[in-house]
């Protein structure tokens, strides 16, 4: 068998369609290789959400293509988001790339792997979506499945290149999802995770009454325990009927991500998000009333053209007046062809975006440890991800409860995939400790 080697940057959703790729390459006659060295075929699945991630690829692929001197055979696919958006550049700039393969091309992959194989070059980065057929997942061993469940979105952020790179939304078959949870489930995965953009918008492009939902419905009704969590929510869109069917179906985990990116109403509207701060705090405060020991995470952005000062720290405040259990937090990247990039006048000096971040890290941080601290003394069920034999000797399982905490528990037995009772013993900023209660 050949070997493929896929490194992947980014988001959950790469990472997702990179098990799609290897599902795929094994039917032409790949197998996996975790040495780039060993491999007659490298993919490297991007990511443009910023410049640094870009940047990451372009230095991997440089790596490369010094490797491909010495052994001309292998092949080089750079696919994902930047590949969507270079294109034919990515040929000029990186001329040992055999294949540059955009993010609604896929499911074509094993015909162009065939074509690049007998020495053609190709670019593949047509926008029109191409028909999903019976992909065979070849998921690596683990306890979380992520599913997929829609691509790409509709609302233009000034920001974010998701829109040029991923296209409009669109919703995938919900047969197809509910067969792949169903084989991720026989092969033992204990949680399901249904990935979008904006999970809200499931099922627009479908029959009436086939929303998020209903889909929730259809895979909490799967036999065996498992847990069901759905990423990302778009505030505005979150539905009564979500927020209830969360209540309502025992396996559907109480977690909501649901990015703000700023708690400022003049920036919000300059960064075309549909809400105002009152709004957002509105729809945190109904999730909280109906859903008990909720964790509602987010996501901010630091130093958005033109932010003043007075800006930044409504921003602090917001987070720590909603007290957000967690927020992934970058400072403002411009990305080409979105609508803020063209605010040159505007940009705020590196340095002090950096500064306002280190802030927002820091009100991140107290947020964190305050959202751990409630749960000092409280009986939790954790699903078991990980075990590992530390330095010191001392051996660990790792897992997360329902509502997506951290926890750190000590046990001589690797129990990885099982649900276990746990006692919070300590709360940190990014974690809890915990002991096996009858243990
Ligand atoms: S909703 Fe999210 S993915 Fe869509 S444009 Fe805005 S930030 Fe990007």
């Amino acid at each position: 068998m050949k070997k493929v080697y896929i490194e992947t940057l980014g988001c959950q959703m790469n990472k997702s369609d990179a098990e799609r790729m290897y599902g795929m390459l094994e039917h032409i006659g790949y197998s996996q290789t975790v040495e780039p060295k060993d491999a007659d075929l490298l993919i490297i699945n991007t990511c443009s959400i910023r410049q640094l991630s870009e940047d990451k690829a372009y230095s991997q692929i440089g790596v490369w293509g010094k490797m491909k001197k010495s052994k001309p055979g292998v092949k080089i696919v750079f696919a994902g988001c930047v590949a969507q958006q270079g294109g034919e550049k990515v040929i000029k700039r990186a001329p040992y790339v055999d294949l540059v393969l955009g993010t609604q091309r896929l499911y074509e992959l094993p015909n162009l792997i065939k074509r690049i194989e007998n020495g053609e070059k190709i670019v593949s980065i047509d926008e029109k979506p191409f028909e999903e057929s019976e992909i065979k997942i070849n998921r690596v061993k683990g306890v979380n499945a992520w599913i997929p469940i829609m691509e790409g979105c509709n609302n233009f952020c000034t920001y974010c290149i998701v829109p040029y790179t991923r296209g409009r939304e669109r919703s995938r078959k919900p047969e197809l999802i509910i067969a792949e949870a169903k084989k991720a489930l026989s092969e033992g995965f204990k949680e399901i995770t249904l990935l979008g953009q904006n999970v809200d918008s499931y099922g627009k492009d479908l029959s009436e009454g086939q929303n998020l939902s209903w889909l929730l419905r259809q895979i909490n009704a799967l036999d065996g325990k498992f847990r069901i969590r759905f990423v990302t929510n778009y505030p505005t869109d979150i539905t009564e009927e979500v927020i209830d069917t969360v209540i309502e179906l025992d396996k559907v985990c109480e977690y909501f991500h649901i990015p703000m990116q700023s708690g400022d109403d003049y920036v919000l509207k300059k960064m075309n998000r549909r809400y105002d701060y009152a709004t957002y705090k509105k729809i945190c405060n109904n999730i909280r009333s109906i859903i008990p020991d909720v964790t509602i995470t987010s996501d901010f952005i630091a130093g958005f053209p033109g932010e003043t000062e007075e800006q930044f720290e409504n921003t602090l405040k917001a987070m720590t007046e909603l007290e957000l259990d967690y927020s992934n937090t970058a400072a403002y990247s411009p990305r080409e062809r979105t609508v803020a990039a063209k605010w040159t006048d505007l940009y705020i000096p590196e340095k002090e975006k950096e500064e306002r971040l280190a802030r927002l890290n820091e009100h991140n941080r107290e947020c964190c440890l305050k959202s751990n601290k409630k749960y000092l003394g409280c009986e939790m069920e954790v699903l078991v991800e990980n075990f590992e034999v530390r330095k010191n000797g001392d051996k660990v399982i790792t897992g997360r409860t329902r509502n997506n905490k951290i926890v750190h528990i000590p046990s001589e037995k690797d129990m990885t995939g099982e649900f276990v009772n746990v006692r919070i013993t300590n709360a940190r900023t990014w974690y809890l400790n915990g002991e096996l209660i009858g243990g």
